[in-house]
């Protein structure tokens, strides 16, 4: 199984521009999701080609919870040295300062919104949880995906207005019952 894995990775792959003494990376060559991840079965189970790369490499799957991360930003790398066990906020520090999450790019990278990984009710600001705001053509922030659904359905609830038809029953019901 093992060698079957390894018969299935490029290790001619580029050298990360940002680590270059990590040497190439080794690329999975099979089956990629829609993220650049590898995809495989191992054991019967399919899982992604890091994961499965680790696990060969530790004899051991990752830990519950843990993530598998890469040094050299390359998803499709299965090279074990490139490869690092991690939390989830080990993988949201390590991607900040690698300046992989989307932050401000209009030179003002000092500003500390852009150095923060979760908004201000502790949501992640992970790629498929930021939108970037956007003012005369150049970001101006991220927001929180979650918090903006979350205010929107409170301003949808504080605004609800009950229909015309149904005030003006309520209101005859009333004078009815108001009646001797
Ligand atoms: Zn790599
Ligand atoms: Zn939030």
């Amino acid at each position: 199984m093992n060698t079957r894995f390894w018969n299935r990775v490029n290790k001619g792959g580029p050298v990360p521009t940002h680590k270059p003494e990590l040497g190439p990376c080794w690329l999975w060559t099979g089956y990629q999701n829609h993220r650049g991840y590898g995809q495989a079965s191992f054991n019967g189970k399919v899982m992604l080609t890091h994961r499965i790369s680790f696990t060969i490499q530790r004899g051991r799957l990752p830990l519950a919870g843990m993530k598998i991360c890469h040094h050299c930003d390359n998803p499709s790398c299965v090279r074990p040295d490139h490869l690092f066990e991690g939390t989830d906020s080990d993988n949201m520090r390590d991607a900040v300062s690698k300046g992989r999450l989307p932050t401000l790019i209009d030179g003002r990278t000092n500003n500390p919104n852009t150095q923060k990984t979760h908004c201000k009710n502790g949501h992640p600001f992970s790629p498929e949880n930021t939108k970037i705001r956007m003012r005369n053509g150049k970001q101006s922030g991220r927001s929180c995906i979650i918090c903006m659904r979350n205010s929107a359905r409170e301003k949808a609830r504080r605004d609800y207005v009950p229909h015309p038809r149904k005030t003006a029953l309520t209101a005859l019901l009333a004078k009815w019952e108001g009646k001797p």
